[in-house]
């Protein structure tokens, strides 16, 4: 069955919920069709979700009508399986250059800040050359794949090899059809030989991504042999297409953002921060090129009314627009929130894969150093926040107060993190970062508000304090971390993993339940709690349940030591009462999960029954 729909019913592909209507955007409407299967009534929600996968058909643009004086619409554009329309691509380039001043241009003098040792390709010469104040370069976001060797560069080191992989060969081709000269290769750029160079530059990776003048994505095919479709070998996939009368009729293609999602380049750790902080983006997938940058998105199938969707400055599109799959942090940077975005990002990227554990900061460092530009900033240690003396202001989602909280004590709110399920444990890292579990961090709003917290400064347990350790074995106090943290006086590589924690710590033992029909939580390892809280609901109950991090697979004996050994936890002087349980073994405790006591704590008679003792821990 087929229906038609007017540019109004664009649906959620381009417009969010409030769409403008052709008049009122200044548009000549356009009939879009659209082929759905027979099971699907018209309107349902499920039509425009197959519409989204199939894409619409529309009439190819007519050069005659547009020049006719008649007002601009969505037309059709019809793509070649072989080669790309590169006018296109440089058409979209130029928009953003010339008009998102604002938003896509770089935001500090690039001459200023420059990274140390990088190389580009020069796509002319193909020879590897040191970056220059002036060599505008495109980056390339893809991925290698184990199946993939290449020769790394010839005899002659500065020189590209003739037998590329694919993708390397097309980003070549791709840089010089859009009129640029240099490229960077994260492969060939970087000496992988130099580990000093290599451990610099993957500091600055984030900043690499930044400057360039656009990414390249590669998002199709499994990987770096694929090559990108349309440029070289790889051929498109062919845009279905049909000739009626006078008219020519063109498919859309599905959704990008969709087909993007399903890429194997989307799934991959490294390319989260690539495509978060790249200013531009060319992503290239088996149907299309997809274009966004901070301020619009564009794709090859369409020929939209650019000028009418931006705003009248021309800096962004209008605010009814769809905004692009990145968008949404990479241009509110100054506005990202600690206790709101910290969480989010966290488990956006800890929802990929990585090949390699040791990546697990690496990867996302870029990023983390965005929280330090913002309006509050935000360092970390090991990937975990300490959430500066600021709080969520009720009066509106970005507003924001400050509050009397030492940095120890932010640090000790960061801790507060956790894993959507139990997983298993990183060696490299530290069993207190999520950097240590190969697992999901929770970024949902329960997570967020847990980061949106105050200290319990009038608890007689709010006295907690932190050193690091370096690899051999001297100790550093918090304040002269904080100071090496903040200004980068000091590489942190030559710290360990180790923590030492001065707090209060309880003991406690935890029971198994299975989760009855009334139970308020499911089943799992809780914690009795003596006295019944006067102010709590009932269905609560005096129970705490334990929110594991440690996997109790594959073997079950840990399962067995939950209920039959008594445990100890650290107080992380949070205000809802939340506690850090730890296990101890040849002087090293490793965070084994987090207990939530919820306020029940308030009473001096509580506190005297919690037996707390002063102790100095070694968490690693
Ligand atoms: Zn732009």
């Amino acid at each position: 069955m087929a229906f038609g729909s007017r540019v109004l019913e664009f649906y959620d592909e381009e417009f969010g919920r409030d769409q403008p209507s052709p008049a009122k955007l200044g548009v000549e409407e356009s009939v879009l069709l659209g082929l759905i299967p027979t099971r699907i009534k018209e309107g349902d929600f499920d039509a425009l979700r197959a519409l989204r996968s199939t894409g619409n058909i529309c009439s190819l643009a007519q050069r005659s009508e547009q020049s006719a004086g008649r007002k601009p619409s969505f037309q059709g554009s019809l793509l070649h399986s072989e080669k790309i329309d590169f006018v296109m691509l440089r058409s979209w380039l130029r928009i953003c250059q010339e008009h998102h001043t604002r938003f896509c241009g770089l935001r500090f003098d690039s001459a200023a800040l420059t990274v140390p040792f990088l190389q580009v390709i020069d796509c002319d010469t193909r020879r590897i050359v040191p970056a220059t104040n002036d060599c505008p370069y495109l980056a390339l976001s893809y991925v290698w794949g184990s199946s993939v060797t290449a020769h790394r560069k010839n005899e002659v080191k500065f020189l590209l090899p003739d037998d590329l992989p694919n993708v390397i060969q097309d980003a070549v081709a791709v840089t010089r059809e859009l009129g640029f000269r240099y490229l960077w290769v994260d492969y060939y750029c970087i000496d992988q030989d130099n580990e000093r160079e290599k451990a610099t530059q993957i500091k600055f990776m984030g900043l690499i991504y930044e400057m360039a003048q656009a990414t390249i994505v590669a998002a199709a095919g499994e990987d770096a042999s694929f090559g990108l479709p349309g440029v070289g070998n790889t051929p498109r996939l062919l845009q279905p297409r049909a000739i009626i009368g006078k008219q020519i009729l063109v498919s859309l293609l599905p959704d990008p953002r969709l087909i993007i999602k399903q890429s194997r380049w989307m799934i991959r750790g490294w390319t989260y921060q690539e495509a978060l902080l790249s200013r531009r983006l060319l992503i290239f997938t088996q149907h299309q090129v997809y274009f966004e940058c901070r301020s619009m998105h564009c794709k090859e199938s369409v020929q939209k009314p650019l000028r009418e969707l931006h705003n009248k400055d021309m800096q962004r599109f209008k605010k009814f627009c769809h905004p692009g799959m990145f968008l949404p942090i990479n241009q509110e940077r100054r506005k990202l929130v600690p206790w709101q975005d910290f969480p989010k990002v966290l488990s956006d990227y800890t929802k990929r894969t990585l090949s390699y554990s040791s990546d697990s900061l690496n990867a996302i460092l870029g990023i983390l150093q965005m929280f330090e530009q913002t309006a509050t900033p935000t360092y970390h240690h090991f990937g975990v926040p300490i959430l500066p003396p600021f709080i969520r202001n009720w009066t509106g989602p970005t507003k924001y107060r400050a509050i009397k909280r030492s940095s120890a004590h932010g640090f000790a709110i960061g801790l507060r993190w956790d894993l959507v399920k139990p997983s298993k444990r990183r060696s490299e890292f530290p069993s207190w970062s999520w950097t240590g579990w190969n697992g999901v961090v929770d970024g949902s709003s329960n997570a967020q508000s847990r980061y949106n917290t105050e200290s319990n400064l009038n608890s007689p347990y709010s006295d907690i304090r932190f050193r690091a350790e370096t690899k051999n074995g001297q100790t550093i106090d918090w304040d002269d971390l904080m100071q090496i943290i903040q200004t980068k006086s000091q590489d942190l590589s030559s710290l360990s993993p180790i923590l030492i924690v001065d707090a209060y710590t309880i003991k406690l033992r935890f029971d198994y339940n299975i989760k009855s029909a009334d139970a308020y939580y499911g089943s799992g390892y809780y914690w009795k709690w003596p006295r019944k809280p006067t102010e709590f609901p009932e269905k609560w109950g005096p129970y705490f349940y334990l929110h594991l991090s440690l996997t109790i697979e594959p073997t079950y004996d840990f399962a067995k030591r939950l209920v039959e050994d008594e445990w100890e936890a650290i107080a992380l002087s949070v205000s809802r009462d939340e506690f850090m349980v730890i296990d101890e073994k040849n002087g090293v405790a490793e965070r084994i999960g987090i207990l939530s006591a919820l306020n029940a704590i308030s009473t001096p008679e509580d506190h005297a029954l919690l037996k707390l003792s002063r102790r100095t821990i070694r968490l690693g």
